[in-house]
């Protein structure tokens, strides 16, 4: 068996990967709250781990189980309904599909199973009361609290202590706590609210608990890999071990706990918060899927990376560039040529490589021909043939920031000198190549259909 190395965010070490089972490799990604349209960020967590899951199948074969969840009961998802005046379900079912859609635009495989949280609920209320039972956590009105200082191990993942965790600003205060590090498991919900019957009144599951239920419930009381983004690590994992390891009294929950980088935007985080998104779908639609794959790919998965246009434009380029020796039945496994993958998932290491095999190819190697499309293939390129990759670029031409802005500018020419027509018509073809225009505030805007 060929040597695969993961950086363990438990150690922060680089260790060679040793699976419990050879026979069924075990993994685990926490997938996205269903409250709005996932973003370039959530992408690069789907595409890190999507290809870690390409790189394990070419190690193991077909026995790797991959489980990603579906978070649809939060009070994100609670506050959006009230502000947008839509049930719950309208919510979480559009975008899961708007989510799926994008998973599959930027081709990401489709994970084993994808259980959603609300049909998990009498399995979390069970943890809970035997999280009680074992006096790691406690009731107060209709509150259950896990305990963090029952757990000795609490703090390791994060590599926090407790005094300064107690200090930490990502704290949710409450009187209702014995000790300001402690953490909800379950807390009771307004009549309004969704809510589930429980021994401790109408109420709700904390998000943390979801997971380790999940995670046990079709994985396994220890698994191989649990992963997510960087910002997971605290509170959200750390909560998980101690959740898991106190209920099942087990050393391990995940050997190798696996967290990506942010992408940012002028160095600053890509969150809703700060309101400089991207949404996947947009991004997907200016430059195809397989495009920011490769550009999410492009730095080491444990490194920042910066979105910007010049990144995506030369990522465009060397795809384009590949697309010269695409060859659709070429697939080979390249275990023997993909010593970067299986160090740490060094991406931009292999992606020097197919940049080398594609110019070993152009001088007429065929066998370099057969490895440079394999590889294109294991980093989940070439999802379209290349007429499909053509048509794509010539849609796309026809949709150019540059296009879109000039047809603007015309209709606001043509609404100025009272040519309502004319300016009825520049609308009607944008509308017609997917770009819908408001006008607010005297500003034109777009965004696509
Ligand atoms: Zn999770």
């Amino acid at each position: 068996m060929s040597s695969f190395k993961l950086t363990n965010s438990l150690t922060r070490k680089k260790e060679l990967f040793k699976p419990i089972n050879s026979k069924n490799i075990t993994m685990y990604a926490c997938g996205p709250t269903v409250y709005d349209s996932p973003h370039v960020g959530n992408a690069r967590t789907l595409v890190v781990f999507d290809t870690l899951f390409r790189v394990l199948k070419m190690i193991y074969g077909e026995n790797v189980t991959y489980v990603r969840n579906i978070t649809d009961v939060d009070d994100k998802i609670i506050e959006i309904s009230k502000k947008k005046n839509l049930s719950i379900d309208k919510i979480t079912n559009s975008i899961t599909e708007i989510f799926h859609a994008d998973c599959k635009s930027l081709n990401c495989m489709e994970p084993n199973k994808e259980p959603k949280a609300t049909d998990h609920i009498k399995d979390m209320i069970e943890m809970t009361a035997s999280l009680i039972e074992k006096n790691f956590a406690y009731e107060n009105k209709g509150h259950v609290y896990f305990s963090a200082s029952s757990f000795k191990d609490y703090g390791k993942l994060s590599n926090k202590n407790l005094d300064e965790l107690k200090s930490g600003s990502r704290i949710e205060i409450s009187n209702l706590k014995k000790n300001p590090i402690d953490f909800v498991l379950w807390k009771p919900s307004k009549i309004d609210d969704p809510g589930w019957d429980s021994p401790w009144g109408k109420g709700r599951p904390g998000w943390h608990l979801e997971c380790s239920v999940m995670s046990e419930k079709y994985l396994g009381k220890n698994i191989d890999i649990h992963g997510g983004g960087l910002d997971l690590i605290f509170p959200h994992h750390e909560n998980e071990i101690a959740q898991s390891r106190c209920n099942n009294s087990t050393k391990s929950f995940a050997n190798y706990w696996v967290h990506n980088g942010f992408v940012t935007t002028n160095k600053e985080k890509m969150s809703k918060s700060v309101g400089n998104i991207v949404t996947i779908s947009n991004a997907v639609r200016k430059y195809s899927g397989q495009v920011v794959r490769l550009a999410l790919l492009s730095a080491h998965y444990s490194q920042p990376l910066d979105w910007n246009e010049q990144l995506l434009n030369s990522q465009k380029n060397t795809i384009d560039k590949w697309y010269n020796l695409y060859e659709k039945e070429n697939n080979v496994n390249i275990l023997q040529i993909s010593e970067f993958l299986l160090d740490d998932l060094n991406t931009p290491g292999f992606i020097a490589k197919i940049h080398a095999l594609y110019n070993n190819a152009l001088k007429g190697d065929k066998k370099s021909k057969i490895l440079f499309n394999s590889a294109c293939r294991l980093l989940g390129l070439f999802d379209l043939n290349k007429a499909e990759w053509e048509d794509f670029k010539r849609t796309n031409i026809k949709v150019s920031d540059k296009f879109i802005s000039k047809k603007i500018n015309e209709r606001l020419k043509a609404r100025k000198s009272g040519n309502f027509k004319l300016a009825d018509e520049i609308r009607d073809e944008l509308l017609s190549n997917g770009i819908i225009i408001e006008d607010e505030k005297g500003k034109t805007n777009w965004k696509f259909k």
